[in-house]
């Protein structure tokens, strides 16, 4: 497997979660719920009983050169919110992670979810409210996705894969954890 730095490998994300972002928004988005103007804006990301994002360590790195555009306060107020986080619904890196679920640390109120435009996860890039269970976009979609990143993962940090919950991925790429 020929190897990747993780610059290159950042950039073939970047354009994979694009195009993947582009294809779920003209193919299925227009028959799902307005984000606009949904009276619960956020509820999606703050279900504590719901979300269990997982990421992978050359996301959590995406995600962080998101935040890095932010000022140090602002970055510092985010990690600390993922760090309490981890605290409050004991995240663990063990076990089976996909069935522990939190407030997502990305979501700010007046904004949504900081990561939007750059690093948004893949399973939030496919989920949205829709009446038609008919309409979702299927599952194979996301797995496709995320074998895809599994692999670029693998050509950048080798065997050193791990699929963790969002909130413990911030929390171990904290910059200010230095
Ligand atoms: S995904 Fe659903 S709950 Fe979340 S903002 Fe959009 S319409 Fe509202
Ligand atoms: S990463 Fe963004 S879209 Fe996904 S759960 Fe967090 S705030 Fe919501």
């Amino acid at each position: 497997m020929k190897r990747l730095t993780e610059i290159n490998a950042l950039r073939e994300l970047q354009k994979l979660k694009k195009e993947y972002q582009n294809f779920i928004k003209n193919n299925y988005e227009q028959r799902a719920e307005n984000c606009e103007t949904c009276p619960t804006k956020g509820a999606c990301c703050l279900d504590a009983h719901f979300v269990n994002v997982h990421i992978t360590k050359l996301e959590a790195v995406a995600v962080r050169k998101t935040l890095d555009k932010l000022s140090s306060e602002k970055q510092k107020k985010i990690y600390r919110r993922a760090e309490e986080t981890v605290e409050k619904y004991d995240l663990k890196t063990t076990g089976d992670s996909f069935a522990q679920t939190f407030a997502c640390p990305l979501f700010e109120k007046n904004i949504g979810c900081l990561v939007h435009s750059e690093g948004k996860p893949a399973p939030c890039i496919s989920h949205a409210c829709y009446e038609n269970a008919t309409d979702l976009p299927p599952e194979n979609l996301q797995t496709t996705i995320e074998t895809t990143i599994e692999r670029l993962n693998k050509r950048t940090y080798g065997d050193d894969l791990t699929w963790l919950p969002l909130p413990v991925w911030l929390d171990l790429i904290n910059p200010f954890n230095c």
